[in-house]
C-alpha cells in the first residue's frame, strides 16, 4: 500500500497530536508546511522553540510570563489591592481586552472537578492564599467561569475565604458591613463576577461588552 514518506508520516503524527486537531486536519497542515516557503517554515520552528523554552508561568500570579514576574504584576500603576482570580491565562486576555479591570491577577491553573478528579491540591489554590495572606488585598473578585465546575470552585473558595477571616488577626472578610480593624488592615471584600451569559460558557467566549458589564454588576458575595 501507497504511504507518505517519513517524515510526512512522522509530522502528520505530531499534528495529531494536538488538542482538537483530527487526522484530516493534521494532514493539511503537513501540506501546508510542505507548500509553504523556506522562511515561513523557520520563523515557525523557531517559535515554537521559543514557546517551549521561554515562556513561563508568573511565579506571583501564574500568568504567561517570560520573565520571572508577569508585567501586570510588575506595573506600579495597577491597582494591587485588587485581585481577581480567573481559571486560566486567557481569560486575563479576555477581561484586559476589555479594559475595565485595574487590578491584579490570580490564575488557579484550572477549576475543581471531582468527575476528572481535580481537587484543590491541583490547582494554585494554596498560593492564592499565601497572597491573601501576606498583601492587604481590599477586594478578591471571583472571576471563574459561570458553568457547574467555576460556580463550584467560586464556592469552594469563598468558604476557604470566609474560614480565613475567622482564624487570622490581620485582615477579615467582609460580611457586608463589618468595620475596619484595630490595627489598622482594612477588611477583605469577596465578590463573584456577574456574568450575564449563558450557562457553561468561558470567560475567553465572552464578549467584550458583557465581561464590562460583569465587571460593573460584580456581587458580594
Ligand atoms: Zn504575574
Amino acid at each position: 500500500m501507497m504511504s507518505y514518506p517519513e517524515f510526512m508520516v512522522r509530522l502528520i503524527d505530531a499534528f495529531a497530536k494536538m488538542p482538537g486537531v483530527g487526522a484530516r486536519t493534521a494532514e493539511r497542515f503537513a501540506f501546508y508546511v510542505l507548500g509553504a516557503p523556506y522562511e515561513t517554515v523557520e520563523t515557525l520552528s523557531k517559535l515554537l522553540l521559543k514557546v517551549n523554552g521561554n515562556i513561563h508561568y508568573c511565579q506571583q500570579c501564574f500568568n504567561l510570563s517570560e520573565a520571572p514576574i508577569c508585567h501586570i504584576c510588575s506595573d506600579p500603576t495597577r491597582d494591587h489591592s485588587l485581585l481577581c482570580v480567573v481559571q486560566d491565562p486567557k481569560d486575563i486576555i479576555a477581561i484586559e481586552r476589555s479594559g475595565d479591570f485595574h487590578g491584579v491577577y490570580h490564575v488557579l491553573l484550572g477549576v475543581l472537578s471531582p468527575l476528572e478528579g481535580i481537587g484543590p491540591k491541583d490547582l494554585k489554590i494554596k498560593e492564592l492564599f499565601l497572597r491573601i495572606k501576606n498583601d492587604a488585598f481590599r477586594e478578591v473578585v471571583l472571576g471563574t467561569s459561570s458553568d457547574t465546575e467555576g460556580d463550584a470552585t467560586s464556592l469552594y473558595l469563598t468558604k476557604q475565604l470566609q474560614a480565613l477571616s475567622v482564624s487570622t488577626k490581620g485582615g477579615s472578610v467582609s460580611s457586608g458591613k463589618g468595620a475596619r480593624l484595630p490595627d489598622g488592615q482594612g477588611e477583605m471584600k469577596v465578590t463573584r463576577l456577574a456574568h450575564g451569559v449563558p450557562v457553561g460558557s468561558a470567560l475567553e467566549f465572552v464578549d467584550k461588552a458583557t465581561l464590562s458589564r460583569a465587571f460593573k454588576q460584580r456581587q458580594e458575595v
